[in-house]
C-alpha cells in the first residue's frame, strides 16, 4: 500500500483513526492496486470532530482576520514546496496524468488558499446613515460548516471550499469522496503547519450515510457539497429538513457554441479541453460541441487529426496526456454511454471503447471519442456522460442554436466561439449558465465566480461571491436620541 495514510481522520489538529466500521480501499486506477486502506468515521470519530471544530471555532473567530489571513497564505507556501509529492498521490488516487496535477490540483489549492489569505484582512461591513442616528453591518462566521467533495479534484476541492471558510472565521469538517480520501489529509497537515489552531479544518472519511449523519448533526450551520445532481437533492432535502445553509456545486451538460467565423484551431483546442482533460471528468465540460454547418467538416477533420495524438499510458510519466477513468465504475458507466451513443445513430468519429494500454492491462483506459451528427434527443446528448466523450452537434442559424444550448435541467457552464465581438455578448447574454468563456474554455481562476444555474447548482464558489455563503450579517441600529414609545 503505497499511499497508506497515519491513520484514516485528521481531527483537532492530529490523526485519529476509527475503532468500528469496514474499511474501503483507494485504488490506483492504472492497475487496480490497492494504495491505501481506509476506515470511515464511525460515531464516536463524528464527535471528537463536532467537539474540536466547535472548540477550534472558537478561538479562530477571535483570531484577527489579518493572522487567519497569513496561516492561510503560509499554508499556499507548504502545498506549493510539496506540490510534486502531492501531485504524485493525487495522480495515484485519481489515475490523472502527473502532467495535469502538477499544475492544476495541489498548484490551484494554492492559488485559492493565497487569494483568500489575501482578502482575509479587506472583509469589512458597512456604515449607514439614518440622520443623526445611525446602523452598521458586521460579516459573522456561520459557525462549523461541513464539506463534502466528489472524486474528480480532490485537493482542490478541499481548498475552494475550506479557504472561504476559514477565512470568514468558521471551522470546517471535511469529508472527501470515499473514491479518493487521501490529499484532504495533506491540507489538514499543511494547515495544521502553516499555525492554524487545532480543531479548525478535520478530516473525516465516509461514504454518503456519513455524510447524512453530519448534514443532520445539530452543530453543523452549513454544508457545501461537490457532487451529482441526485446527490444534491438528498443533501438540499435533508438540509432543508434542519434548515441548514447550503452551496451546492453539481453537474452539467454545457454547451460550447463555434461559429463559423471562429479560429478554427483554437476552437479545437478548447473543445479539446473541454472533453478531455482528466479524461473527461469535470463538471462543466462543454460536452455539446455546436458546430456551424458551414466549417463542421474542416472542424472534424483537425479535431481527429489532433485526438490522435493524445497519449495514453503511464499517469506518472509526464509525457502522458490521458490517464484512467477513476474507477471501474466509472469506466463501466462510459463504455455504456460509447454503446448507447452507436446504437442510437451518432457517427464516431473517432475512439469507441475501451483502450489497451501496454504495461497497464487492468486500467480503467477508455479512449478518447467523438461523435458526430449527434441530436438534441440522443442520450449522449442529454444526460452528463462523466467521461472523454465529446459530442458534435451542427447548427446555422443563431437563435436555434441557443435555443437548443438552453435546452437541458443544467446551467453550469458555456462557451461561444466567434470573432464577432457584439456577437458573443450577445449570446452570453442569453445562455443559461452561471460560467461561461468566449473564445476559451474551461478556465476556472480562483479570482472568477464558479458555480450554476438550474439543477447545476445553488451559492457560488470563488472570488469575492464565496464570502456571502461562508458568512452572516448582522445589522446594528445605533440610536443616537431618545426612544419615543406611544404610552
Ligand atoms: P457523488 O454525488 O456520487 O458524490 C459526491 C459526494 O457526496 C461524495 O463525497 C459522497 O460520499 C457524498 N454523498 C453521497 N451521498 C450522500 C448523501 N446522501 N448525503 C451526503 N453526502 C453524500 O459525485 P461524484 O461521483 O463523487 O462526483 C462526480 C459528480 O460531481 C459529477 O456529477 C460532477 O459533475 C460533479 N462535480 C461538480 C463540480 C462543480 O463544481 N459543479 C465539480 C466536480 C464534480
Amino acid at each position: 500500500m503505497r499511499a497508506q495514510p497515519n491513520a484514516s481522520h485528521f481531527v483537532g489538529g492530529s490523526y485519529m483513526e476509527s475503532r468500528s466500521g469496514t474499511p474501503f480501499d483507494s485504488v490506483y486506477p492504472a492497475t487496480g492496486e490497492t494504495i491505501a486502506r481506509i476506515t470511515p468515521a464511525d460515531d464516536a470519530v463524528i464527535e471528537a470532530a463536532i467537539t474540536a471544530a466547535r472548540k477550534g471555532q472558537q478561538v479562530w473567530a477571535e483570531t484577527p482576520p489579518a493572522e487567519r489571513g497569513r496561516v492561510l497564505r503560509r499554508a499556499a507556501d507548504i502545498l506549493r514546496e510539496k506540490n510534486r509529492e502531492l501531485s504524485i498521490l493525487e495522480t495515484l488516487d485519481t489515475g490523472k496524468p502527473l502532467q495535469e496535477t502538477l499544475v492544476a490540483d495541489a498548484a490551484s489549492g494554492a492559488d485559492c488558499l493565497e487569494y483568500y489569505g489575501g482578502l482575509a484582512a479587506t472583509l469589512t461591513g458597512e456604515h449607514i446613515d439614518l440622520g443623526g442616528s445611525f446602523a452598521y453591518t458586521k460579516r459573522e462566521p456561520l459557525g462549523i460548516c461541513f464539506g463534502i467533495g466528489a472524486w474528480n479534484y480532490p485537493i482542490q476541492i478541499a481548498c475552494w471550499k475550506a479557504a472561504p471558510a476559514l477565512v470568514c472565521g468558521n471551522a470546517m469538517i471535511f469529508k472527501p469522496s470515499e473514491v479518493t480520501p487521501l490529499s484532504a489529509l495533506k491540507l489538514a497537515e499543511a494547515l495544521s503547519e502553516a499555525g492554524l489552531p487545532d480543531g479548525v479544518f478535520n478530516v473525516i472519511q465516509g461514504f454518503g450515510d456519513v455524510g447524512a449523519k453530519m448534514v443532520a448533526h445539530p452543530d453543523i450551520a452549513k454544508v457545501s457539497l461537490t457532487g451529482s445532481v441526485p446527490t444534491g437533492a438528498k443533501v438540499a432535502a435533508l438540509a432543508g429538513e434542519h434548515l441548514k445553509k447550503t452551496t451546492l456545486e453539481l453537474g452539467g451538460k454545457s454547451p460550447l457554441i463555434i461559429f463559423d467565423d471562429a479560429d478554427v484551431e483554437n476552437a479545437v483546442s478548447a473543445a479539446i479541453n473541454a472533453n478531455f482533460y482528466s479524461t473527461g471528468q469535470i463538471c462543466s465540460n462543454g460536452t455539446r460541441v455546436f458546430v456551424h454547418t458551414a466549417i463542421k467538416e474542416r472542424f472534424l477533420a483537425r479535431l481527429a487529426e489532433r485526438t490522435a495524438n493524445a497519449v495514453l499510458g503511464d499517469p506518472l510519466d509526464e509525457t502522458t496526456s490521458i490517464g484512467p477513468l477513476v474507477s471501474k465504475a466509472q469506466l463501466d458507466k462510459v463504455l455504456h454511454y460509447l454503446k448507447v451513443g452507436q446504437d442510437e445513430g451518432a457517427r464516431l468519429v473517432c475512439g469507441g471503447g475501451a483502450a489497451e494500454v501496454a504495461s497497464f492491462p487492468d486500467g480503467y483506459f477508455v479512449q478518447p471519442t467523438v461523435f458526430a451528427d449527434v441530436t438534441d434527443t440522443m442520450t449522449i446528448a442529454r444526460e452528463e456522460i462523466f467521461g472523454p466523450v465529446l459530442s458534435v452537434l451542427d447548427f446555422d442559424d443563431e437563435d436555434d442554436v441557443v435555443a437548443r444550448a438552453n435546452d437541458t435541467e443544467f446551467g453550469l457552464a458555456a462557451g461561444v466561439f466567434t470573432k464577432d465581438i457584439q456577437r458573443a455578448h450577445r449570446i452570453i447574454g442569453r445562455l443559461q449558465a452561471g460560467t461561461c468563456w468566449i473564445n476559451t474554455y474551461n478556465l476556472t481562476p480562483i479570482e472568477m465566480p464558479f458555480g450554476g444555474y438550474k439543477k447545476s447548482g445553488i451559492g457560488r464558489e470563488n472570488g469575492h461571491a464565496a464570502i456571502e455563503y461562508y458568512s452572516q450579517l448582522k445589522s446594528v441600529y445605533v440610536e443616537m436620541d431618545g426612544v419615543e414609545a406611544a404610552f
